[in-house]
């Protein structure tokens, strides 16, 4: 038996595991007893999510499209022609083959693609399951080998706007602080992450904070777990994020409550933000039924979060609006005005979805921002705005690397007809999901836990991990790398360290110091970027990384919309939000195939109020003005205010991603998926 370390595959926390290993089987996944992350506990994910591994549903061999080979056989040059024979049906629409034929069909396919429309009919979309390492040879293939600037990743469907409301405002778009903080301050904000279902290692760390004598708040349009525990309970209305943190803002002004040495010495635009903010007659929630009390505790929260040194923690209930990015500016509005930034006992930390996504921002998979977040030769297109030139005939190849945009993404009935104008799609996956079913070609590839590579969580810690279960199935880059060879481009790359020494060549002042040698040394706690020589726990602690060092104060109005109206004139329409719940993540791509996780949760089942008029012997269908959803399992519950809903979206089967439209967040057209107007068909 050997134990073998890694981190955790699921969400952003990337709690450090550890693995008993027999006879290449798992045998157990448990926390490390003293993991800087996990701090010796797993969630149930952490914990059971790993039998993906043996399911017999996963993809091992490429699969290629019968349909596709029928469309262009006519074209093959005879290399291929010759190797069609090694073509076997696996079912109806799929072929299975091996990596070779499955290469040079994708390679040929490419070099057609860019020979007859050229390199900006082409994209790449990406999820962030995979390695840094993948993530950047990801963006390299995109860029330079397929030289198009339509690169993007999941970032988009969640902490973009993060990335953007700190980058403009505080100069780095990523948590200011380590989760050790937690431990540090005095006055924790939570606003629109379900802690304890999304980040359960993060809620469990909040609560040891709370037995310490921390205070807490907790801001969301419904009571979550994580609200039980708090001094502070703010059951919002949908949509009034920005409203609630500019009226703490506006009291924190009108009470003189602001750090003026702070505001004097490390920022700037103070004057004029205040001047703005103190004009406004910000909207009254002392009107809206059942939010009335919301008046005065925003007022509470706001002093203690003034006077205290304090937190902000937020998730995609901020950032998924159509002013998430706006919202998270006034975060750091909030922070600059009191001086809770730039401290070991304060700051500003976004709750980063998937467990690398943090890294695939890093390493530039981003349509504006190529590594180390430089600017990149020429802007591309963001996912949204690729779909519709998808839909006009002006894309026509898309690679897609594990990430199942025909499902965690919005619009899908669009989505949908999108893919079927291309003219070529290739994804890698895990899984057969609903991509793969668009897809020509499927290169089935390694898993996390079964390669190694360097992963980035929500804090910016780097960490290198090792395999746990050892296969021939290829890693993401070496199929790059193959694929790259067959359109004739160079690349000497045999293993992913031989890519970490060019990421840490290129950026030296973030990776210099973080070689694989130094990681394993650094095994227990791994490095906070930027790692020039040594890591950086804390950001800003003398200066913003903005241009001329300064934060910069960034004034924006909310507007008045959605269920504040439905408020106010008693129209009586209803709203959904989503989210996930403990046992699954995203697409449920790896965790439906554990059967604990599984078992415990195998649909989406829809929460409504006990105080609107359903029946729980009944399903319905949600419907909005772009599509409707199956019929959904409803649970009564008091946590929900009248008039609002919620359901997960783990189970591509009840189409709940089809209810939402092109509503998206001003900046980084992340969409709205917080609040959506639904109709209610009853009783299906
Ligand atoms: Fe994994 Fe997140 Fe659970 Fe930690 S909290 S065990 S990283 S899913």
């Amino acid at each position: 038996m050997k134990t073998v370390s890694s981190v955790c595959t699921y969400c952003g926390t990337g709690c450090d595991i550890l693995a008993d290993i027999e006879d290449n089987t798992i045998q157990k996944i448990y926390a490390k007893k003293d993991g800087e992350v996990s701090e010796g506990k797993l969630c149930i994910k952490g914990k059971e999510g790993y039998e993906y591994l043996y399911s017999s549903n996963r993809i091992k061999n490429p699969r290629v499209k019968k349909s596709f080979i029928e469309k262009n056989r006519a074209s093959f040059p005879k290399e291929i022609q010759d190797k069609l024979f090694l073509l076997h049906s696996y079912d109806n629409d799929f072929y299975e083959c091996d990596l070779d034929i499955a290469i040079k069909l994708a390679g040929w396919k490419i070099k057609e693609i860019l020979g007859k429309y050229g390199s900006h009919k082409t994209c790449c979309i990406g999820g962030a399951r995979t390695s840094n390492e993948n993530a950047y040879f990801f963006n390299k293939f995109a860029r330079e080998y397929l030289e198009t600037p339509h690169i993007d990743c999941c970032a988009r469907i969640c902490h973009a706007p993060s990335l953007a409301g700190l980058k403009r405002t505080v100069g780095e778009g990523a948590a200011t602080n380590p989760f050790e903080s937690i431990y540090k301050t005095d006055f924790i904000l939570i606003i629109g992450s379900n802690t304890t279902e999304a980040h359960p290692i993060v809620a469990s760390k909040i609560s040891r904070a709370i037995k310490k004598g921390a205070k807490l708040a907790v801001v969301d349009v419904r009571e979550t777990a994580i609200m039980k525990q708090a001094d502070y309970k703010l059951v919002i209305p949908y949509e009034t994020n920005l409203l609630t943190v500019n009226k703490m803002a506006q009291y924190i002004l009108e009470n003189n409550l602001q750090d003026d040495e702070f505001i004097k010495n490390r920022c700037e635009g103070f004057d004029e933000y205040k001047k703005e903010l103190l004009a406004e007659e910000l909207q009254s929630f002392a009107n809206l039924e059942g939010y009335e009390d919301l008046e005065e505790t925003v007022k509470e929260v706001a002093k203690i979060y003034a006077q205290s040194n304090s937190m902000i923690l937020w998730g995609l209930g901020v950032s998924e609006h159509i002013d998430g990015s706006d919202t998270v500016s006034a975060f750091s509005n909030l922070a600059l005005l009191t001086g809770n930034v730039g401290k070991e006992e304060a700051g500003l930390m976004p709750l980063r979805g998937q467990n690398n996504v943090q890294g695939a921002c890093d390493m530039g998979c981003l349509p504006y921002y190529d590594l180390g977040y430089s600017q990149p030769k020429e802007e591309g297109l963001k996912t949204p705005d690729l779909i519709d030139e998808m839909i006009e005939g002006n894309i026509k190849f898309l690679y897609n690397m594990g990430e199942d945009i025909a499902h965690v993404h919005p619009n899908l009935n669009k989505v949908h007809k999108a893919f079927e104008k291309l003219e070529f799609i290739v994804v890698n996956e895990l899984f057969p999901n609903e991509i793969t079913k668009f897809a020509d070609i499927v290169f089935g590839v390694k898993s996390q836990y079964e390669k190694q590579g360097v992963y980035t969580n929500a804090e910016r810690r780097i960490k290198l991990t090792n395999p746990l279960y050892e296969n021939s199935i290829p890693d993401d880059w070496e199929i790059f790398l193959q694929i790259a060879r067959e359109l004739g481009k160079e690349g000497n790359y045999v293993s992913s360290e031989d890519i970490w020494k060019e990421v840490q060549t290129k950026k030296p002042e973030r990776y210099g110091g973080a070689s694989y040698e130094r990681l394993k040394q650094r095994d227990d706690k791994g490095m906070q970027w930027p790692i020039p020589d040594d890591d950086t726990p804390h950001l800003h602690l003398t200066k913003f990384s903005t241009e001329n060092g300064l934060g910069k104060f960034l004034y924006r109005r909310w507007e008045k919309r959605g269920h504040v109206v439905s408020l106010e004139t008693k129209d009586g329409q209803f709203y959904l939000t989503t989210g996930r719940i403990i046992e699954h993540y995203n697409n449920a791509a790896q965790t439906k195939e554990s059967e604990k996780l599984w078992n415990r949760h195998n649909e989406d089942i829809l929460l409504v109020s006990d105080l609107d008029n359903f029946d729980e012997e009944k399903r319905y269908i949600l419907k909005s003005a772009f599509g409707e959803t199956r019929p959904l399992k409803i649970k009564i519950t008091n946590k929900i205010k009248k008039g609002t809903m919620f359901t997960s979206f783990h189970h591509s089967k009840s189409k709940v991603n089809f209810l939402f439209g092109d509503e998206s967040d001003s900046l980084t057209k992340t969409a709205k998926f917080k609040s959506i107007e639904v109709e209610i068909i009853s009783g299906v």
